[in-house]
């Protein structure tokens, strides 16, 4: 392995490692702000083997859980920002389809779409800009931080075999997701393991992103004997339940499964307010299940769209019934009642999450840095910065998107009670986007935060 001595020529105030829609959050966050020149002047450098701007979503089967108008709601606000940069695509073709799902839970194909002719106008912004570089068909398979703090050296590879080295004062990382290490053999409730039924597992990544194929073996058995466990009780378990329902040639069937769900706290619904989780008779606590900022219950934890549609009916909330077993585990009856659904499936999907997917990490001089993992992802600061195994951070490592979702604060809001990471598309062009500038050398302490959402709160809030 060879290790970077001297600087590469090429220095850029800031390298965003993937091109997501992670990624084009900030610049649009920067415009919001007033700051865009600024952040252009100060030098990016976008390095992304594939499209920018849709990322993961144009490959996912299901529908959005956000609404078409939150993926909308920058571009509706532009008038009151330094927005001059995103207004040819209130006339792109995408936005208007988009937006005829405003109120509605697009297809995520819809969304793409649009995200790509997004990443369209940040890739025209980046290379117009003589401090700017985009690199496309590459990907980034290394990042050294230099001794003395003196920025950091990213290594990409091209498809052409060729190896880029750039200098970066920041490196952002933000290259999508990976299934969480263990997930296949993870102890659900202590004496409830899924080691025992390993050869059944597969990743919820394997149904609903186009790219991933579920094991032949799998989708064999569960055409054979259509029993499917699904553990997980978020926004992916929904998903696959919903999409194992409305497809079931997916594995194989021309009927739905039968499938059960295996989860550990209360299903978790969202409502737009108080008022109305009280008129639904919804059980929801005042204070850990309530956002202060938008008065939402459940605003990050909670299910939306059909995922929360399907809940519901599974929960008997709505009349209708669905093939939707729920056992909610952590009981010693449900707990051999579980035991009996993961024995008798023929498939366990297990929809619990994923780490970020990161670069080689190395400190010059060679020593490798290990990011820390927990069950909920890959462990990033409330402020964006990868924790390293050690629990230590370094200002010029920041970490954000699939796999690496922030703890909630002030800045990204949510209800106290939420315990797992925040992301989503809307979050990267405001709190999280916020909190990735303020890293910059060059706009902190400058922030103009004066058109800061305040239409905002109708949609992903
Ligand atoms: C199934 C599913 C559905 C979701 N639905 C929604 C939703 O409806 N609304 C919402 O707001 N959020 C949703 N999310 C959450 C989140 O907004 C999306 O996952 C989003 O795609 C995350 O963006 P990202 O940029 O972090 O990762 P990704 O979208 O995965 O993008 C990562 C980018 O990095 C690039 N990359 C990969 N490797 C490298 C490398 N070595 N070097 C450089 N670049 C690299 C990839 O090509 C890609 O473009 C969903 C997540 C999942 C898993």
């Amino acid at each position: 392995m060879r290790l970077t001595t001297e600087a590469p020529a090429e220095r850029f105030g800031a390298a965003f490692c993937g091109g997501g829609p992670a990624v084009i959050g900030p610049v649009i966050a920067a415009a919001r702000r007033g700051q865009l020149q600024e952040f252009l002047d100060s030098g990016i450098l976008l390095v992304e083997p594939d499209l920018v701007g849709p990322g993961g979503i144009a490959h996912y089967r299901i529908p959005a859980n956000s609404l078409g108008g939150a993926f909308l709601e920058f571009l509706d606000a532009l008038d009151a920002f330094d927005g001059d940069a995103f207004l040819p695509l209130r006339d792109a073709e995408e936005t208007h389809e988009l937006r005829r799902h405003a109120d509605e839970y697009p297809p995520l194909s819809v969304v793409a779409a649009f995200l790509r002719r997004v990443g369209d106008r940040v890739v025209a912004l980046l290379a117009g800009h003589p401090r700017c570089r985009v690199v496309t068909r590459a990907s980034v398979h290394r990042v050294t931080l230099r001794e003395g703090g003196d920025g950091a050296v990213v290594t990409a590879l091209a498809e052409d075999g060729s190896s880029l080295e750039f200098l970066a004062d920041r490196v952002v990382l933000a290259m999508g997701g990976t299934p969480l290490p263990g997930y296949a053999t993870q102890e659900l409730t202590p004496g409830l393991s899924l080691g025992a039924y390993a050869d059944k597992v597969c990743h919820s990544e394997s149904l609903v992103d186009r790219r991933k194929d579920m094991p032949a073996r799998l989708v064999d058995a569960v055409a054979r004997d259509g029993r499917v466990v699904i553990v997980g009780g978020a926004h992916s378990a929904w998903s696959v339940a919903g999409l194992l329902l409305r497809s079931p040639e997916l594995v194989g069937r021309t009927e739905a499964p039968e499938i059960t769900v295996l989860h550990r706290t209360p299903v978790q619904l969202f409502y737009l307010s108080t008022a109305e989780a009280e008129a639904d008779g919804y059980p929801f606590d005042p204070v850990t299940d309530v956002c202060a900022d938008s008065g939402r219950v459940n605003r990050f934890g909670g299910l939306r769209g059909p995922a929360r549609l399907l809940a519901q009916a599974a929960l008997g909330m709505t009349g209708e019934t669905v093939p939707v077993r729920l056992i909610r585990i952590g009981e010693e009856t449900a707990d051999r009642e579980a035991a009996s659904a993961l024995d008798a499936a023929a498939a366990v999907v297990v929809a619990t999450g994923y780490q970020a997917r990161l670069p080689e990490l190395l400190a010059e001089g060679g020593g490798g840095l290990t990011a820390r993992v927990e069950g909920t992802g890959t462990v990033v600061t409330e402020d964006a910065l990868l924790v390293l195994a050690d629990g230590s951070t370094d200002e010029r490592l920041l970490a954000y998107g699939l796999g690496a979702g922030l703890r909630i604060s002030g800045a990204t809001g949510g209800e106290p009670g939420y315990t797992r990471r925040a992301d989503g598309v809307w979050l990267y062009q405001n709190g999280i986007g916020d909190i990735v500038l303020d890293h910059l050398p060059a706009l902190r302490g400058d922030v103009r935060r004066h058109a800061h959402s305040t239409t905002t709160e109708v949609t992903q809030r």
